[in-house]
């Protein structure tokens, strides 16, 4: 089957944007559980991601950045810096990580129970 470069870049925008949300929801200050569930996350996505070359790609990237899982953010600042990596080799702008703060928002206000936020 042929590639079809809008479905694909669809799924990236649909999974960054799942990505940076969900480490933004990340707890402050994880428990132990917490962060092996977030390492355990990444690790998964890396491999089950539906694109099989992003994914082999995107493997490599953890190996040389490992996931920083201590904080939210630390996680922020990395899955950040991890997808600048991809941007910069899909020659795309580089995103400036210090705004990235207030960019991702849930709209779950302040919902207790998410994530242990
Ligand atoms: P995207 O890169 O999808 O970004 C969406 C939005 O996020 C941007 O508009 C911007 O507002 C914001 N953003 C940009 N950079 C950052 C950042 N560093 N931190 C936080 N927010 C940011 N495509 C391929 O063709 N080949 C690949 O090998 C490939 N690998 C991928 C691997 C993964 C794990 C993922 C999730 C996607 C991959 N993609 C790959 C898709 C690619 O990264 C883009 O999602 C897609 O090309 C659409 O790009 P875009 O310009 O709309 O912006």
């Amino acid at each position: 089957k042929l590639e079809n470069a809008t479905a694909k870049a669809e799924l990236g925008r649909a999974s960054w944007k799942l990505f940076h949300t969900m480490m933004a929801r990340f707890p402050e200050k994880p428990s132990e559980d917490d962060s092996l569930a977030l390492q355990t996350y990444i690790k998964l996505f890396a491999r089950l991601y539906p694109c099989g070359d992003c994914a082999s790609h995107f493997q490599k990237l953890l190996k040389k950045y490992p996931p920083q899982i201590g904080s939210r953010n630390a996680a922020a600042g990395w899955a950040c810096h991890v997808h600048n990596q991809v941007n910069e080799r899909l020659k795309k702008p580089m995103f400036d990580c210090n705004n990235i703060g207030d960019f991702y928002d849930c709209g779950c206000g302040d919902d207790k129970k998410a994530a242990g936020a």
